[in-house]
């Protein structure tokens, strides 16, 4: 069986520099906050172009702590797409505000800046809510529109949260997934493009007060020394563990954001043109680090046959994702405040399959995949 993202093969590719990093971090003993930690939060800053990294448990808490430093809470609507992970809309019925689900872009999957003011416009017409925040999700690895997005939110007085929890290691213009908005997060869960081996996530600003607060909020609400809490916060630390293996994966980071990169081509160049079959687009200046290579499936195409084929042949996929925020049950007290039907995310959630994409695909998989698939897609109609 072909693996959906491949590890084993990440791991055997730097094993040596692995091994070492995991015994010597056990020789030290350093578990909680050591070096590795400190030494990987500057690399992070560094390669993103921020002033702050700050790293911490999971990529959720990173999203809950930025909304609770902000303040964020009770009578606060905050703007989130449709079409994404859960957490990404769980962290603000965390802090007690409500998220107002946005639809999103029919070519890119991500939220619409047209919608999100829509969408702001009639929050502030009902005025039950105060408009506080956007997240926008660089979903699949692509950067949402942060040119757009972060005028719309600037209009409004709103703060701007990019959740590139899938996004690390993609592009808009110059700047990389990491650097937008008033404050980003990101996630280490391992099928991430930056992956640990468990849990881990960060927060990048160029905020100084922000960042000394979330750091304060990672340990407790610490105060000057750990002991001497000056308010609630959370457990929230990113293991040394962790810390050291993200520090080895850095150093193949780039070349396999290029591998990865050349592995969506393949993908691209052998489903052009394919009936029923449409890849996803990566629009002029933008780069994505394809944490999934999702293809929308015709109308007439039946998706779990579809996936009961490829199983068949030892390929697996994934459905990305099945249901949209504003279907989920765990939100259905705040349809209420809902203004946009989001037909598109709802539509993407019936259509869409995510293929088998890492950096350590090769050619030949990928020519198997896209000929196993268009057989099924003509078979499965
Ligand atoms: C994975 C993911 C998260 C949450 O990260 P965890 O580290 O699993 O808590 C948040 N947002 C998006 C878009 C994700 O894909």
């Amino acid at each position: 069986m072909m693996q959906f993202r491949d590890l084993g093969r990440q791991y055997a590719a730097m094993k040596d520099a692995m091994d070492a990093a995991l015994l010597s971090t056990v020789a030290r003993a350093d578990f909680i906050s050591g070096d590795a930690v400190r030494q990987l939060e500057h690399r992070l800053a560094d390669y993103c172009g921020r002033r702050h990294c700050v790293s911490c448990a999971n990529g959720t808490d990173a999203l809950v702590l930025v909304l609770h430093a902000w303040g964020i809470g009770p009578g606060d609507a905050v703007f989130v797409p449709d079409y994404t992970f859960f957490a990404s809309a769980e962290c603000v019925g965390s802090v007690g505000a409500i998220p107002i689900f946005v639809d999103i872009d029919p070519d890119t999957f991500n939220m619409d800046p047209d919608k999100l003011t829509k969408a702001i416009d009639t929050v502030k017409k009902c005025g039950i809510l105060r408009p506080r925040a956007v997240i926008a999700v660089d979903l699949f690895g692509l950067p949402a529109d942060y040119v757009r997005l972060s005028h719309v939110a600037r209009e409004n007085g709103m703060l701007l949260l990019e959740d590139a929890a899938q996004g690390f290691g993609g592009k808009l213009g110059e700047n990389v997934a990491g650097s937008f908005g008033d404050a980003a997060t990101t996630s280490f869960f391992p099928a991430k493009p930056l992956g640990c081996y468990g849990d881990g996530g960060a927060i990048f600003t160029d905020d100084d007060e922000l960042a000394a607060l979330l750091r304060s909020l990672t340990v407790h609400g610490k105060g000057d020394d750990k002991y001497d809490n000056v308010r609630l916060g959370y457990n929230s630390r990113l293991d040394t563990i962790q810390a050291a293996v993200l520090l080895v994966k850095m150093d193949a980071f780039d070349k396999e954001l290029e591998a990865v990169n050349r592995a969506a081509a393949w993908y691209t160049q052998r489903l052009a043109g394919a009936q029923g079959i449409s890849g996803p687009a990566v629009p002029q200046g933008f780069g994505s680090s394809w944490a999934q290579y999702t293809v929308l499936l015709g109308d007439g195409i039946n998706r779990a046959a579809v996936q009961g084929e490829l199983k068949d042949k030892g390929i697996p996929t994934m459905v990305y994702y099945p249901k949209t925020m504003s279907q989920m049950g765990a939100f259905e007290d705040v349809l209420t405040y809902q203004t946009d039907d989001c037909n598109v995310a709802k539509s993407y959630a019936q259509h869409s399959l995510a293929l088998p994409i890492h950096p350590y695909l090769r050619e030949e998989e990928v020519d198997y995949v896209t000929h196993r698939l268009l057989a099924a897609c003509r078979a499965c109609r």
